[in-house]
């Protein structure tokens, strides 16, 4: 039997979703608020673990696609201090394919594929339990209903209230992010100084992270404890302004470091928010979230992991498994909950760590993850 399926929000997640589906031959209804794939920058480089992500591609039929595009060498990780000495300088062996990065947009490419998006639909209401179904609310006014309504539509999802009245909450620390093109050529001093994968440096409280994308693109974010309102008194959209706010907060860091603040030519704020670290929910039937949607937690390398792998095998259940989807989406939640729990548990304390009044735990952090 073939169910009415919709999936609201083309990220990791949906688009995962609804490529597996669309492997077993299953319909399924990609409903996205942007209206092209291109509207918005797609964002920096993932890191796709061999157990997550990978996994997700390869249920997707498309790991080895994703092996010819990822970069196992920006795997690399350099860590220094405010002075600039380098305390760690880890490099991947050449066969290391555990979490190779890949550019979100060639992500995005690789998921779209065949994939039949509905552009420029975007959901304002669910109301699950209609007589004919889960009822969708679009912006532009028209409804339509689903046996099955799948939030993967990110952080401020208009789907999580048909199943949950939580919301995210401030964790305490920001990033502000700028980038950098053609690193190589134009900033080769940065070039050396970033290496070939992420670079990092923290100080108290606050850090400055680089990572590198396909094509000598570097993003680098400016990470720092602060109230919410810390930019009262700063035009957000004033580049200059920014700057020199950024370069205050890091004051008396070496000269060569504060150089990636220098060069950007727009700072993007990214006050983080998280839900809480066990989200969920009682079940309700017609109406699952997968994803940032269910579980937003920092973003310390397993949110678009998680997000791929739940797309992926709530897919193949609905595919192959048994014929009853509210036993598929029960079965499933559970699993979701108890893996996310944990990963949330991981990243909080992780942030806790990363961005702290003590460098040294930043440090003891890496030695932990890191193969020595
Ligand atoms: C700076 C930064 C670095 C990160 N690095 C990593 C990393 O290295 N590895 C990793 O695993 N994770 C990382 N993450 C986390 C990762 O980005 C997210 O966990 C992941 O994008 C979640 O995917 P998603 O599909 O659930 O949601 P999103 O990626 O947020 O996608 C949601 C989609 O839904 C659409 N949408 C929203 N509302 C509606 C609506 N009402 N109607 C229709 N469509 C809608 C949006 O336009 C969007 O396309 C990072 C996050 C940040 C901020």
């Amino acid at each position: 039997m073939r169910h009415r399926i919709a999936v609201v929000g083309s990220g990791p997640a949906g688009l995962t979703f609804a490529r597996v589906l669309h492997r077993y031959d299953h319909p399924v209804t990609v409903l996205e608020r942007d209206p092209a794939p291109d509207t918005r920058p797609p964002g920096g480089t993932l890191d796709l673990q061999e157990g997550l992500g990978q996994r997700a591609l390869d249920k997707a039929g498309l790991l080895a696609d994703f092996q010819a595009l990822s970069r196992p060498e920006g795997q690399a990780m350099r860590i220094l201090d405010t002075a600039g000495t380098v305390l760690r300088d880890w490099q991947p062996r050449p066969d290391d394919r555990a979490n190779p990065e890949i550019d979100r947009g060639q992500l995005r490419d690789l998921l779209l594929g065949p994939l039949d998006v509905q552009w420029g639909r975007g959901v304002t209401q669910v109301v699950p339990g209609t007589r004919d179904g889960v009822l969708v609310h679009f912006a532009d006014g028209r409804q339509e209903t689903f046996d099955l309504v799948v939030g993967a539509d990110g952080a401020w999802s208009r789907i999580r209230p048909a199943v949950s009245p939580v919301t995210p909450h401030y964790t305490g620390v920001t990033y502000v992010e700028t980038s950098l093109d053609r690193v190589d050529t134009r900033h080769p001093d940065l070039a050396r100084l970033i290496g070939d994968g992420s670079m990092a440096v923290y100080g108290v409280n606050r850090a400055l992270v680089a990572q590198r994308n396909s094509g000598g693109h570097v993003k680098v974010y400016a990470q720092f404890r602060a109230p919410l309102d810390w930019h009262t008194n700063l035009d957000l959209a004033d580049v200059e302004a920014v700057r020199s706010s950024l370069l205050a907060l890091f004051d008396g860091w070496t000269a060569p470091v504060l150089d990636l603040l220098c060069h950007g030519t727009a700072f993007v704020h990214r006050p983080l928010y998280v839900l809480p670290v066990s989200h969920t929910w009682t079940h309700i039937p017609g109406v699952t979230l997968l994803g940032d949607a269910a579980h937003l937690m920092p973003p310390l390398g397993a949110g678009a992991n998680l997000a791929m792998l739940e797309g992926a095998e709530l897919a193949e259940s609905i595919a192959t498994g048994p014929e009853d989807l509210d036993e598929i989406v029960r079965a499933f939640e559970e699993q979701m909950w108890a893996r996310a729990g944990r990963w949330a548990k991981i990243t909080t304390a992780g942030l806790e760590r990363l961005v702290s009044s003590n460098p040294a735990e930043a440090l003891a952090v890496f030695d932990q993850v890191q193969p020595s």
